[in-house]
């Protein structure tokens, strides 16, 4: 697989990875080597990274709890700590081995420990592969609020070893593979074309998947890293997969559902408002809709969930003057951005979700 270059690092996948990997390590002067896993990861991939590195790399394993509510400033400071009684100085590394709560919290504690020591990502699920891995956002929640601490700040390199994917769980996987088809309804075709095809997903299909996926977000990113124009546009189906993710999230009634199925709710029914505003065809959103409710399964919202849902919105991160803005789609790979929606097509929309096709 070809390495994709980034603003100012390179992707590197595979092979090729380890052995830059491995040169970098021999040719820098670092004066120690962390590596930061998640209970998860230390399990499942750290064996497999160390047995593809020379025999003398003898790392620092940290290890923290698994899951989002660790990505918060409490776990940076015992990071920040645990960096300090073990003598890191400004010419140590940090290497993130994890899924984005890893790689984006690696990376914030990295880029502010003694105003910044240098790290390296290696993502371990499909989402953290094909979106986190690339655009220099670090960060971490503050309460509930996502990602709301940060900077901007870019990896040494960032290196892709799609068999880390066998340990992740398949609902991991179809998460990851959400974000997949949203590169391919925004930016090309032919990705969609392949994964409606799909009847179950395995690790195997993913690795030209994940190349394409990385060099879009690329492209979108060198042309726009601050989210000014293009970059928003990535932001497809998220405006209501998040309200939905949030609203399942905080409600003791409901499962929690993962991001990628939220966003992938999202995406049918913007595609829908996409389908009413600007002449989407028709055809496809239904294509969409049927491949979500037999990929992802229907969620079980109710009428009454309608408001406090579209009521979310008014969170999203895109809004400006209390406006909320969405991404809609003329055709595939002719998106429209800061687009509103009527308040009567918001509730059409999650109706259309609901019905069989
Ligand atoms: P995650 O890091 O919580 O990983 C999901 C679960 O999978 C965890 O329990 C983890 O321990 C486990 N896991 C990871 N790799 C595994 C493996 N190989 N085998 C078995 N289990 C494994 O979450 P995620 O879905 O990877 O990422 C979500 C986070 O990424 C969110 O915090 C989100 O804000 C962030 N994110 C950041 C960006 C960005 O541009 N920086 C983009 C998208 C998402």
């Amino acid at each position: 697989m070809q390495r994709i270059q980034s603003t100012g690092y390179p992707i590197l996948f595979g092979n090729e990875a380890y052995t830059e990997l491995s040169k970098q390590i021999k040719n820098n002067d670092y004066s120690k080597i962390f590596v930061l896993c998640d209970e998860n990861t230390r399990k499942f991939c750290l064996p497999d990274f160390l047995a593809n590195m020379p025999e003398d790399f003898k790392p620092e394993i940290i290890e923290i709890a698994a899951g989002e509510a660790q990505k918060n400033i409490n776990t940076c400071v015992d990071l920040w700590n645990y960096l300090t009684q073990h003598e890191a100085d400004r010419k140590s590394l940090l290497i993130n081995l994890g899924g984005g709560v890893i790689t984006d919290m690696g990376g914030f504690v990295a880029s502010t420990f003694k105003r910044g020591i240098r790290f390296i990502n290696i993502p371990t699920t499909l989402l953290s592969m094909v979106d986190a891995s690339v655009g220099s956002k670090t960060g971490v929640d503050l309460g509930n609020l996502k990602n709301q601490i940060g900077l901007f700040s870019n990896p040494e390199m960032v290196l892709i070893d799609h068999h880390f994917l066998r340990t992740v769980p398949e609902e991991e996987l179809r998460s990851g593979l959400a974000e997949i088809i949203k590169y391919g309804f925004t930016f090309d075709k032919s990705l969609w074309e392949t994964i409606k095809t799909f009847s179950g997903l395995d690790y195997h299909q993913t690795e030209n998947l994940i190349h394409r996926s990385i060099a879009i977000k690329n492209d979108v990113v060198l042309k726009d890293l601050k989210e000014q124009n293009l970059r928003k546009t990535l932001n497809f189906g998220h405006t209501i997969g998040h309200a939905i993710e949030s609203y399942y999230m905080e409600n003791p009634d409901k499962t929690t559902l993962t991001h990628g199925k939220s966003v992938a709710i999202g995406m049918v029914i913007e595609l829908f408002f996409s389908s009413k505003l600007f002449d989407f065809p028709m055809k496809a959103t239904d294509e969409l809709k049927a491949f979500v409710h037999r990929f992802f399964g229907k969620i079980d919202l109710k009428k009454e969930d309608f408001k406090p849902v579209l009521d979310l919105m008014i969170y999203d991160k895109k809004n400006v003057k209390g406006r909320v803005n969405f991404v809609l789609l003329k055709d595939f790979e002719d998106c429209r951005i800061d687009v509103q929606v009527p308040d009567e097509l918001l509730t059409e929309g999650l109706e259309y979700y609901l019905r069989e096709v």
